[in-house]
């Protein structure tokens, strides 16, 4: 990221609700990653609430060392909206009423057969000298103020305000202030660990200037992140990287692993079934939330009790009472079951104890086995998980994704079981 010498940036997002733990400052995100696109940089973030003396402080506390400002939130017409007054304070510029824009706001009440209310006469006030930015879907319109050589531009809180009104009158003005246009490519990698994967990629240096590689790490899926102002570049380095890791990176283009598996299955025209266990229709969930997967879903069980691994899924009591429910042996039987139950071509099961109660020393919490069965064999995972029972939930149903998706990968060759 190129660090913008001339330009340093500040976001302010203005609002009490803000600093409860109900809201997120889901704006300030969307406006970082549209700067970044440009190759500008922010220097600082804040929270302000709605309250006088803190917009005062924080404002003069950034106008010194920011030349652009963006101020997001508190353009709305109550008592508690008091940004366009605070910066009008601060900047020493009057208020100026603009009756055309009194106009327009009263005319969008019209539209709507409703009366405007006397409150939102505020809104027609206008910073001295700032230029109106047109608000598309809402009542607030937006400030470009000029002061000191440093721009401050005022946007209101509503997302889709926010962001129609940033589209639309903002990101054209950035461009006379970008660097470049940023090149994104996110790899996403399972099978591997976070440390494994830096390992991987100690020697390929990132020596390109404003060219940069990041990691970042979610339960059961690595993501390296490459951006850079040169699309060969960056090109360039994920194929370098893709010739490192090879079949662990199952996505270049952002689909999840679902979706790659789903497009796999669509591809050979084959079909799938899962039963599952520890993982309580996750797995299921997960396959369907792929528009378009009735094209190769075929059942889904969830055989939460030995009960019903027996009568439903016919799975023999013996291998249970023998072997216990969370074993290779119930995994493989699982998944052999309902792909047979189910004519699919293939089937996964999962099987585990996804805690936090019901580990002992010799199955404990995050213990999984997760079966994978096609017309000619069986293959059958052991695996252990740590986290909470929703992560534990989850890597499963990722691991058991990832053992369909390697199937394909390599065809099946020298993988699983035999069973013919
Ligand atoms: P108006 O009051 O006319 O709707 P406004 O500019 O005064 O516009 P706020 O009152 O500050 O906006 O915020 C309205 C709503 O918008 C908030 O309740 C919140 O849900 C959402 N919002 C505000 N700021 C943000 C933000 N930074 N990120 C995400 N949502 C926000």
């Amino acid at each position: 990221m190129i660090d913008s010498k001339e330009k340093k940036i500040e976001i302010m997002a203005v609002g009490s609700e803000l600093l409860t733990p109900y809201f997120q400052d889901t704006n300030s995100l969307y406006l970082t990653q549209r700067l970044n696109d440009l190759g500008m940089k922010v220097n600082s973030k804040s929270i302000i609430g709605d309250n006088w003396n803190d917009l005062l402080y924080s404002i003069q506390k950034s106008l010194p060392h920011s030349d652009l400002i963006f101020a997001i939130g508190g353009l709305g017409p109550t008592q508690d909206d008091l940004t366009r007054e605070a910066f009008s304070w601060v900047l020493k510029k009057d208020l100026i009423f603009k009756k055309e824009l009194y106009r327009k706001i009263e005319q969008r009440f019209q539209k709507r057969g409703l009366p405007m209310p006397p409150v939102n006469k505020k809104q027609a006030y206008i910073i001295q000298g700032a230029e109106v930015l047109n608000n598309q879907n809402g009542t607030a319109p937006g400030l470009w103020v000029q002061s000191d050589s440093k721009d401050i531009v005022l946007l209101p809180g509503p997302p889709h305000e926010f962001k129609a009104m940033f589209e639309q009158s903002v990101w054209p003005r950035l461009q006379e202030y970008k660097q470049g246009y940023l090149r994104r490519k996110i790899l996403k990698i399972t099978g591997l660990t976070e440390s494994r994967v830096e390992s991987l990629l100690s020697d390929i240096h990132v020596r390109t200037p404003n060219l940069n590689l990041s990691l970042v790490a979610y339960p059961g899926q690595i993501e390296i992140h490459l951006t850079g102002f040169s699309q060969k570049k960056v090109e360039e380095l994920k194929d370098s990287i893709l010739n490192r890791l090879q079949d662990n990176v199952f996505s270049t283009e952002g689909e999840e692993l679902e979706e790659i598996v789903g497009n796999l299955l669509v591809q050979k025209e084959k079909s799938l079934a899962v039963a599952e266990s520890c993982t309580g229709g996750l797995l299921a969930h997960r396959i369907t939330n792929i528009s378009g997967s009735s094209r190769y879903f075929m059942d889904g069980v969830v055989a939460y009790s030995n009960e019903v691994k027996k009568e439903l899924l016919g799975l023999n009591p013996e291998l249970i009472d023998k072997h216990g429910a969370v074993s290779p042996q119930v995994a493989e039987a699982m998944a052999k079951r309902i792909r047979e139950k189910s004519e699919a071509d293939f089937a996964l099961s999962t099987t585990g104890i996804a805690g936090p109660t019901g580990g002992t020393p010799q199955k404990p919490v995050g213990l999984t086995y997760i079966g994978l069965s096609w017309k000619g064999g069986t293959q059958v995972t052991r695996n252990y998980f740590l986290g909470t029972r929703e992560i534990i939930k989850f890597q499963t149903t990722q691991k058991a994704l990832d053992m369909l998706w390697r199937y394909h990968y390599h065809r099946g060759n020298s993988r699983g079981k035999d069973t013919k």
